[in-house]
């Protein structure tokens, strides 16, 4: 029988997500208050090791300016399964110390039964791993690549049941990655959905990733609405400036309703802004769904 990674996030793995990502007012504000936080013993905190996998370099591809596409093989199973919106750690040959060899990434092809993922990596001035991969790897190098993690997917998504709430999607750069796994797999698996609006943001327009794609799903997709927007250039028929008010102007009137949900993704400045936008705006906690790149 083929060999599958598993797309399922073990639960001490989600608390240690939780806890140690950047989100300082979070921890700040809720956790270390709790009594729970310090009567749980540290080790049920500390990460599980991730379960690695062999996998190899394929290719990359210009997507714009500064940002590429990079597709992986994992080696050692057939089919590499994930969620749409999940993320993999991958270990590169950066340094001597193992501890300081991998970084996250989304993925942001769909699960499409086969073996293989891709990336869209922006290049990051002063990074290591950007830089290996920008300069360095060759197709056929060596990588580990982590199972398959993060919460940041669609309602019913093991099942690929039926969802019954808008979908509003908030990304800047490659934060739009495991956006673009999630339309692609609606696609290729139909299901029950209501309206999905896909805000975009980057700076000029030739920083708008997969943007044709996007456009494609817009006439394929029903209800789903692509909203690019651009912080440093005018074009005409084409939103200008930052994502917030594109998102504010898309929900108003629905005053915190039940019936919408938000996932957002890409750097942290945007997503604390979003997120205190949002609440301000009366959505809860459970409406918000969040991947921090930072
Ligand atoms: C869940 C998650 C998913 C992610 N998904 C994606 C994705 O899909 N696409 C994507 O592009 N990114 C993604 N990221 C970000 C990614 O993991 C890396 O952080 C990013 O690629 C930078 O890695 P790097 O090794 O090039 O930079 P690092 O070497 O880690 O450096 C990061 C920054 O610190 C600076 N720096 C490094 N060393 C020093 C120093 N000695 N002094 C001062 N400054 C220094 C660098 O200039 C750089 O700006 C994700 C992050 C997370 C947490």
């Amino acid at each position: 029988m083929a060999k599958r990674a598993c797309a399922r996030v073990p639960i001490a793995q989600g608390v240690f997500e939780r806890v140690h990502r950047t989100d300082l007012t979070w921890l700040a504000g809720g956790v270390l208050r709790s009594p729970w936080y310090w009567a749980v013993p540290p080790y049920f905190c500390r990460m599980p090791k991730p379960a690695w996998h062999q996998a190899r370099f394929v290719e990359a591809q210009p997507l714009s300016p500064n940002t590429q596409t990079f597709v992986f093989e994992v080696t050692d199973v057939e089919a590499f399964d994930f969620l749409p919106g999940q993320f993999v750690k991958v270990e590169m040959p950066i340094h001597e110390d193992p501890a300081k060899c991998s970084r996250s990434y989304s993925i942001a092809s769909r699960p499409d039964g086969s073996n293989r993922i891709e990336f869209a990596i922006v290049r990051l001035e002063g990074g290591a791993g950007t830089a290996w991969l920008f300069d360095q790897a060759k197709p056929g190098d060596a990588v580990r690549i982590s199972d398959p993690m993060g919460r940041m997917v669609l309602p019913n998504a093991e099942e690929r049941g039926p969802i019954a709430e808008d979908l509003v999607f908030i990304a800047t750069g490659t934060g739009v990655g495991p956006f673009r796994s999630m339309l692609l797999d609606l696609k290729a698996h139909p299901r029950l959905h209501r309206d999905m609006h896909l805000v975009f943001g980057c700076r000029t327009q030739e920083h708008m990733l997969y943007a044709d794609e996007f456009r494609q799903l817009e006439r394929e997709l029903d209800g789903f609405h692509y909203h690019p927007t651009l912080s440093r250039q005018a074009v005409e028929g084409l939103e200008q400036g930052y994502v917030h008010p594109v998102y504010e102007r898309l929900v108003q009137g629905r005053h915190g309703g039940e019936d919408l949900r938000f996932f957002i993704c890409g750097w942290g400045d945007m997503i604390n802004e979003a997120r205190r936008n949002l609440k301000g705006m009366g959505y809860n906690r459970k409406q918000i769904h969040l991947e921090s790149y930072d």
